[in-house]
């Protein structure tokens, strides 16, 4: 595939096709490379806060619903999400170019990002914008690649220069899209948002905080497959079927416990998430009487 990308952008989209036909063989190479070449053009000339080529940021929010293993219109709609907010691009070129789907699409990010505009303050706000953000997004595609935007957007947070403004942008990113991203189960964007928001706002607890996971995680790899074994052990002698996995909790996580509980990092129990997947509802309940019956409850 070459059309009219420079190199590093064949690489990019090369890169990008690989990864969806790692999932969908079926993928239709040709629409992604049009995709690519449409939004490069659209985007032509207008760079980030970092000075990197604006079209940077669309590939990477491409990348990040792709390894969500998103569907391909969903794919495109994040290459073509800002073409109609900062470029003279219309929804019914959209439409000629990629069908009236992703024309759509991109049309429901768009009413997000300009609703996002003038997000209201107060919690009771933020609650109300957030129901409102929901029931505009009949497609959950669309709230998938303004939450993924968002988080590409924190990602590189550090490139605003303006302390306020990065401390606006944090706060409704807590407010309203972790919120948004725990409420529709996406937990990988959730956790993204929460600690890229929590390093802003809280910078020094949020390296702190970071620092002495990095140093846990060396333990964690060992205690957290013995636990998990343990626990797999625990629920199947009571009858269920399961696979557990385990992992080391977020900063954001523990930094709210922390504030919930009014304790330090040392006096707090659970550092260490489980989750335990089994077959059906029923079998939910059975194996959480098997945990509660090996190990005592701590509130
Ligand atoms: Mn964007």
């Amino acid at each position: 595939m070459a059309y009219r990308l420079g190199s590093e952008m064949i690489e990019a989209a090369d890169a990008l096709f690989n990864k969806i036909h790692a999932y969908d063989p079926s993928v239709d190479c040709d629409k992604l490379v049009r995709a690519f070449n449409f939004g490069m053009e659209a985007h032509d000339g207008q760079t980030r806060a970092s000075g990197e080529p604006y079209y940077i940021h669309p590939i990477a929010v491409a990348n990040i619903l792709a390894d969500m293993r998103l569907d391909l219109d969903t794919i495109i709609t994040a290459l073509l999400h800002d073409t109609v907010e900062d470029c003279d691009v219309t929804l019914d070129s959209l439409g000629e170019a990629f069908g009236p789907n992703i024309a759509q699409l991109v049309d429901g990010v768009t009413k997000l990002s300009r609703i996002g505009l003038q997000a209201g303050q107060n919690s009771l706000q933020a609650e109300n914008f957030r129901k409102l953000l929901l029931a505009m997004s009949e497609d959950v595609r669309v709230l998938l690649v303004k939450l993924a935007d968002r988080t590409h957007n924190m990602i590189t947070i550090d490139h605003i220069a303006k302390p306020e403004k990065r401390t606006r942008i944090a706060r409704e990113t807590l407010e309203i899209y972790a919120p948004l991203a725990e409420r529709i189960g996406v937990t990988n964007l959730q956790h993204a948002l929460e600690n890229a928001a929590f390093g802003v706002l809280q910078d020094e607890m949020a390296q702190t905080i970071t620092a002495r996971l990095d140093y846990m995680v060396h333990e964690s790899e060992i205690i957290i497959p013995m636990i998990s074994v343990e626990l797999q052990d625990v629920v199947e002698r009571g009858g269920v079927e399961c696979s557990v996995s385990g992992r080391l909790k977020s900063p954001y996580s523990i930094w709210r416990k922390m504030q919930r509980k009014k304790v330090t990092m040392d006096q707090l129990s659970d550092i260490m998430a489980f989750r335990i997947l089994v077959p059906s509802t029923a079998d939910c309940y059975q194996a959480l009487g098997s945990i509660h019956a090996a190990y005592p409850n701590v509130m």
